[in-house]
């Protein structure tokens, strides 16, 4: 569809770019966010376009390189393991600890947007499979 398209080229324009992202403005406190869980090494917030009923995203404070998953480095092990960590604290606290899913969207091919590295924790509802 060119809703479909639109997206994908909007999400093109700005891969791979190590320029600031909203996600500094949110972790600075200078755009509001809906915080679920929050420490020194990550935040997490609701998504203002929920795609399921729970749908928060978990990101690292110093992004440190990490625009995307496909940038990840051997220094970087710590963190991703922390972020999934986090993801657990999240589905916790959101009370869908039975059944959740994290998503990493990589790329443009991914439908990646926001070029900080953030996973999606998606909820409160049967979720399907495959993903679109
Ligand atoms: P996509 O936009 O295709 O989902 P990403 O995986 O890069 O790609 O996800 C970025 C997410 O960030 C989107 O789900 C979007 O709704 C969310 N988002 C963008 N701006 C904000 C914001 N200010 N507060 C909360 N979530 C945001």
């Amino acid at each position: 569809t060119n809703d479909e398209e639109a997206l994908a080229k909007a999400a093109a324009v700005n891969a791979d770019s190590e320029a600031p992202t909203i996600f500094d403005k949110i972790i600075a406190k200078e755009i509001p966010s809906s915080i679920v869980y929050e420490d020194e090494k990550v935040l997490a917030f609701h998504d203002v376009n929920p795609q399921a009923p729970v749908h928060v995203l978990v990101i690292p404070k110093f992004r440190d390189g990490l625009t995307m998953l496909g940038k990840a480095e051997e220094r970087h092990t710590e963190i991703l393991g922390y972020l999934l960590y986090a993801a657990k604290i999240v589905a916790e606290k959101e009370g869908i600890l039975d059944g959740f899913r994290v998503v990493i969207n990589n790329g443009p091919g991914g439908c990646q947007s926001v070029y900080h590295l953030h996973l999606h924790v998606l909820g409160g509802r049967q979720m399907t499979w495959p993903a679109g």
